[in-house]
């Protein structure tokens, strides 16, 4: 016997068949003994509709409201769910994240998950009963629901199996498991059998939207088994594992880009001890995650030009936090430029082989795509292009890096 986490995303539930379907699935391992809790997103569009309302009933809504609203898409599926597995005469009940509860900090439409209380569900699975939880959401400390960000409900699913120590949690997506690149973009992706916790985190950090990058961060912490999975067909997945349990490694497993990035450059900054805590500081005060950052070599000593990226949603507001310290930074002038993409290769075997970043910009060479800024990690390089070459970008790399399917 097991205990078993199943998740099941948007497009998995987006309608009562869909929805009929998982639960048989649900079915199958209850019947066979073990326990299970299963997660659940909203039904595919509705929590785009539910952010949509928010907007339109007042742009600079409060967050907690926000929330309150967006939340509820997940009650209807779990209880959708919940009767759907008792038609099938499966002994289940439906929890919304404050009925647990699952405690979150009170970072609203960003909030992360500091508990989960799981005496009762425990309990009642020596019932033989199966917990169906709401996804996405929580309980801030003062009561107040909260949620964890787009895509959270992945997050909900490994932080149930870390609380519960559960032996696998499976994630039932649209796809069916983890790949090379995008599916959607590259016909030539190739599913991975397994794939390291640290190559997952920095694919969902750099785009990949197959599983937030904070479920992958608590699976790598809490040594959670996660299987990506199809929720319409039984192939196997993609197991995300250590990186000891991965006998031969690629120089580069993915290739992935996140298009919701923008540029600033500040020409002729001061070149002197202080400007660029003058710049970043003001930034991060107002909660605004710079990401790539390049300084040109000062020409004359005196001054330079500063370019960094920040996420396209905040460039309004950055510009004004720039224009508040220009007086005291003096740059001659500022440039916002929205139309760029950030692509990025990902490979633990990078470690271990040089040259990767020569094939990677030799690649974009030849297909003539200029690149605008670059940084790497252990495990990554990253560069900054104009977002009209993403695909041209991805499919390239992924020849060059010989991820083609045959
Ligand atoms: P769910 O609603 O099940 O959570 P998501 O839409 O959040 O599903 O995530 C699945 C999608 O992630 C796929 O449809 C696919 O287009 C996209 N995706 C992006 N990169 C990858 C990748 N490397 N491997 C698999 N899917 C990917
Ligand atoms: N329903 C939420 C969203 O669309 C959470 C999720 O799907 O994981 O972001
Ligand atoms: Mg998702």
């Amino acid at each position: 016997m097991a205990r078993i986490v199943m998740k099941f995303g948007g497009t998995s539930v987006g309608d009562i068949e869909r929805i009929q379907r998982a639960a048989l699935r649900v079915k199958a391992e209850s019947d066979a003994g073990h326990e299970i809790a299963v997660v659940v997103s909203a039904m595919s569009g509705e929590t785009n509709r539910l952010v949509d309302l928010t907007r339109a009933a007042a742009p600079m809504h409060d967050a907690r409201e926000y929330d309150t609203v967006v939340a509820a898409g997940e009650q209807v599926t779990i209880g959708l769910m919940s009767m759907a597995l008792q038609d099938l005469g499966v002994n289940a009940r439906s929890w919304l994240g404050w009925q647990l509860p699952i405690h979150t900090t009170d970072v609203h439409s960003a909030a992360r998950i500091t508990s989960i209380e799981t005496g009762e569900v425990i309990r009642r699975f020596g019932e033989g009963q199966v917990a169906v939880v709401a996804g996405f959401q929580g309980m801030a400390p003062n009561g107040r629901i909260t949620t964890l960000g787009r895509g959270g409900s992945d997050t909900s699913a490994v932080a149930l199996a870390a609380a519960l120590k559960a032996d696998r949690c499976d994630i039932y997506t649209d796809v069916d498991g983890v790949y090379t690149t995008d599916p959607r973009i590259v016909p030539a992706a190739r599913k991975l059998d397994k794939i390291t916790y640290e190559e997952m985190l920095e694919l969902a950090s750099l785009g990949a939207k197959v599983l937030q990058t904070r479920s992958v961060e608590l699976a790598m912490n809490h040594g959670v088994r996660v299987h990506v999975r199809s929720s319409f067909s039984d192939e196997p997945g993609t197991l995300v594992v250590d990186e000891e349990e991965i006998v031969e490694q690629q120089m580069v497993n993915g290739v992935t880009y996140a298009p919701n990035e923008a540029k600033i450059t500040l020409r002729n900054v001061a070149d002197k001890p202080g400007v660029s805590a003058g710049i970043f500081g003001p930034l991060a005060d107002a909660n605004i995650n710079v990401d790539m950052i390049v300084q040109n070599v000062s020409e004359d000593g005196a001054t330079t030009d500063l370019t960094f990226t920040v996420p396209r949603d905040s460039l309004d507001r950055t510009r004004k936090v720039l224009d508040g310290v220009r007086e005291t930074l003096q740059w001659s002038d500022m440039t916002a430029d929205p139309n760029v993409v950030k692509v990025s290769i990902v490979g633990v075997g990078m470690r271990s082989h040089v040259g990767v970043a020569k094939t990677m910009f030799q690649a974009l060479a030849e297909k003539g795509i200029n690149i605008q800024v670059i940084t790497t990690s252990e495990i990554k390089v990253s560069v900054l292009i104009a977002d009209e070459y993403t695909e041209l970008a991805v499919r390239a790399l992924h020849t060059a890096f010989e991820l083609d399917a045959a």
